[in-house]
């Protein structure tokens, strides 16, 4: 069976700082403002796709965990922990 398969990865810069533990509003206000209109839109797209999603391989030694979709307020450069949100 042939699957269409989404990895994503974008480090968008905030505009200031977030609070740890800030709601995803918080964060959301922070983005570049051509973003803010858009992403909750993005969001509502991928948890609609989410539902259509399965494991592969499901039960079995190499069954991939391909029904994931997150996000997280990244503190790498910062050398703090980052805080995982799922979609
Ligand atoms: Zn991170």
């Amino acid at each position: 069976m042939a699957y269409l398969r989404f990895n994503l990865d974008l480090a968008i810069p905030l505009n200031g700082a977030v609070a740890d533990g800030a709601q995803p509003k918080d964060i959301i206000s922070q983005l570049p403002l051509e973003l803010q209109t858009k992403i909750a839109g993005f969001a509502t797209e991928i948890r609609r796709a989410k539902k259509y999603a399965v494991r592969i391989n499901e039960g079995l030694a190499n069954e991939e965990h391909t029904v994931t979709a997150n996000f997280h307020v990244c503190r790498h450069d910062e050398g703090k922990s980052c805080e995982l949100q799922e979609i």
